[in-house]
């Protein structure tokens, strides 16, 4: 019979040559925590769809590209007028930044979202067939389109999870939630591209972004409406489980 001493040797032996993949994380990465996440998400968010207002590729593109430090609200009340007067990559390569300017004013930083979106028509016609491209590769090659708005795109329209869309929502969630550790956008995505299974990644990040707006706020976070509040840590929590 095995001493005390020995068997306890042994049972760390055995666990130390486990194979560090063959570990399941614990903590906040623990994949039972990740599916209640899930989960809780599915339940609060069913059917969630991306907040501008578009009816093509390129529309959504010129959107995403609006969107940035501006509301949704907002960017929906200026493209109809923008979509009306130049409704394709064709139309909008043709126009001047003046035009556009006066367009899009209201959807601040103005000028350079409007070198963006002349820009980007500009590539769309001369690199890429006058269609928007369906690849992030080819995406980001466009003025005014870093990996957010090449992976909302691409989600969107085209149903192509290549990576996980983080906006200001998705940023400062996924750190409350412990999902993420990093301080940058492009850091946070390749933690969560980790975590979260990548069938999932597009309908979580539009869960998280009506999660952002409408519960788990910048400031003052409304927990006593979250039904993720019993899986939360985060210190800015303002009610105690
Ligand atoms: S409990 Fe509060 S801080 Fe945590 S996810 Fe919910 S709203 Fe955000």
């Amino acid at each position: 019979m095995l001493s005390k001493t020995k068997r306890a040797t042994k049972s760390t032996t055995t666990h130390s040559r486990l194979p560090p993949k063959n570990r399941s994380p614990r903590g906040p990465l623990a994949p039972d925590r990740i599916a209640a996440i899930l989960k809780a998400l599915d339940e609060a968010y069913p059917n969630v769809e991306c907040a501008l207002t578009h009816h093509s590729p390129w529309e959504l593109l010129v959107a995403t590209i609006l969107s940035a430090q501006c509301t949704d609200v907002r960017v929906n009340m200026v493209t109809p007028e923008l979509f009306r007067q130049f409704h394709s990559p064709a139309a909008m390569a043709r126009a001047t930044l003046p035009e556009l300017e006066a367009l899009i004013r209201t959807t601040g930083f103005y000028h350079n979202k409007a070198k963006s979106i002349q820009g980007a028509a500009r590539k769309i016609i001369a690199d890429f067939a006058g269609k928007v491209p369906e690849t992030l590769a080819e995406l980001i090659t466009l003025p005014g389109a870093a990996r957010k708005t090449a992976n909302v795109v691409l989600g969107v329209c085209f149903g192509k999870a290549e990576g996980v869309v983080v906006d200001t929502h998705v940023f400062r969630i996924a750190r409350r939630l412990e999902l993420a550790k990093q301080d940058t956008p492009e850091k946070v995505e390749q933690e969560l591209m980790r975590v979260i299974r990548q069938d999932r990644w597009i309908s979580f990040s539009h869960q998280i972004i009506h999660h952002g707006r409408q519960v788990c706020v910048a400031r003052n976070p409304k927990c006593d409406r979250c039904n993720l509040e019993q899986l939360c840590h985060s210190y800015d929590k303002t009610r105690q489980s």
